[in-house]
C-alpha cells in the first residue's frame, strides 16, 4: 500500500534517529501587516497586538527594529530557555536528542540581518540541534537575508517556511494578507534557485473557497519548488477579526467532514517528492472559539486515515 510522505518518514530516513521540530516564538518579532508596514491588525484569523492589550509589548519593542537592536540580549534568553525546555522534555519523555529549530511565530526574517544571523547561529549552538526551520511572509526576505539563509543551507538543514494560504487573490484580499500570489510564487522560486528548501502552508476552509478552489491552490503550489507542505483548518481564535466576523454570523468555519474530503484529495494529489509537514489544526487551548472539531486532534488524525485507507493510503 502507498503511504504519504510524512515529514517525519522523511526524518527518520535522513537521520537515522529520531527528530523533532522545537518551536520558539522569539520576544519582540513581529509582521508588516501588524506594525503599519504594509498594514495593521494583520491577516483576519492571526491573533496579534491590535486585539490584545497583553501583546502591546511585543509592538512596542519590534518599532525599535530599525538600527541597534536592544533587546537582543532578551531575546537570545528567551530562545535558549524555550528551546532547553522541549529538548529535556522531548529527552526525558521520548528519548529523542536531535532538534530542528523552529521559529514559528510571527516573521522570522523580519529584523536587521545581524539580529537574524545572532539568533540563528545561538540555535544552531544548542545541545542536539541538527537544523532550522524559519516561518516567514514571502514579502519579508531581503536580498542580504536570502544571501545569508543560502550560505547556512549549504552546512546545515535548513528550511524557510511561507505562509501561502492560499492561490485565489479574492481570497488574500478578504483576509486582509497585503500580498498577491505570483508574489508569493516568486519568492518561493527564488528560495529555491538559492538552494534553500521551503515549505509551503495552506489553509483549508478560508472565507467563499470552494473544495475545487482549495485544490486549485494545491496544485499551484506544488506545481512550485517546494519541498514540503502543511495543511490546516481555518479556525477562529480569540484577539482576530476573524472571531467578530464569525461572532455577527458573516463566517462560517469548514466542518469537519469537508476537510477530511478535501484534504484526502489534496494528499492523493501530492507529487511523492513533497513530503507532509502537518495536517492537523493544532490548537487546544482556551483561545480556540470555532470550531471546537479542531480540540481532538486524535479523532481528526484517525478520520483521515480511514478516508485515505479507503483510497489505498497509509498515512
Ligand atoms: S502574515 Fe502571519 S504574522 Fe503576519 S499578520 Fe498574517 S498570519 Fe499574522
Amino acid at each position: 500500500m502507498r503511504r504519504v510522505a510524512t515529514f517525519g518518514r522523511y526524518l527518520r530516513a535522513h537521520y537515522g534517529v529520531p527528530v523533532r521540530k522545537i518551536p520558539l516564538s522569539i520576544p519582540g518579532f513581529t509582521c508588516p501587516n501588524i506594525d503599519g508596514s504594509l498594514g495593521r491588525g494583520g491577516c483576519s484569523y492571526c491573533e496579534n497586538e491590535s486585539f490584545s492589550p497583553n501583546l502591546t509589548t511585543r509592538l512596542q519593542q519590534s518599532l525599535s527594529f530599525d538600527s541597534a537592536n536592544p533587546f537582543l540580549a532578551d531575546q537570545l534568553t528567551a530562545l535558549r530557555q524555550q528551546y532547553r525546555k522541549s529538548a529535556t522534555w522531548y529527552r526525558q519523555n521520548h528519548g529523542v536528542r536531535h532538534f530542528i529549530a523552529y521559529f514559528q511565530s510571527f516573521s522570522n526574517t523580519y529584523a536587521p540581518l545581524q539580529t537574524l544571523k545572532a539568533l540563528y547561529q545561538e540555535a544552531l549552538r544548542q545541545p542536539g540541534c541538527v537544523g532550522l526551520s524559519i516561518g516567514t511572509r514571502a514579502d519579508c526576505l531581503k536580498e542580504e537575508s536570502i544571501d545569508y539563509l543560502a550560505k547556512l543551507a549549504k552546512k546545515h538543514d535548513l528550511w524557510v517556511e511561507i505562509g501561502v494560504q492560499s492561490s485565489h487573490e479574492a481570497t488574500l484580499e478578504a483576509t486582509n494578507r497585503m500580498e498577491r500570489y505570483e508574489a508569493i510564487a516568486q519568492s518561493i522560486q527564488t528560495l529555491a534557485d538559492r538552494g534553500i528548501r521551503v515549505c509551503a502552508h495552506l489553509i483549508f476552509g478560508l472565507p467563499d473557497e470552494s473544495e475545487a478552489q482549495m485544490l486549485q491552490s494545491v496544485e499551484r503550489v506544488c506545481a512550485l519548488p517546494i519541498a514540503s507542505i502543511k495543511f490546516h483548518p481555518l479556525y477562529v481564535v480569540e484577539n482576530t477579526a476573524l472571531a467578530a466576523e464569525y461572532r455577527t454570523g458573516s463566517f462560517t468555519p469548514i466542518d469537519e467532514a469537508r476537510y477530511v474530503a478535501v484534504l484526502t484529495e489534496a494528499l492523493l494529489q501530492l507529487p511523492p517528492s513533497i513530503t507532509v509537514q502537518r495536517i492537523s489544526a493544532g490548537v487546544d487551548d482556551g483561545s480556540l472559539i470555532a470550531p471546537l472539531w479542531c480540540r481532538d486532534k486524535n479523532r481528526l488524525m484517525g478520520a483521515i486515515r480511514k478516508a485515505l485507507y479507503h483510497k489505498g493510503v497509509l498515512y
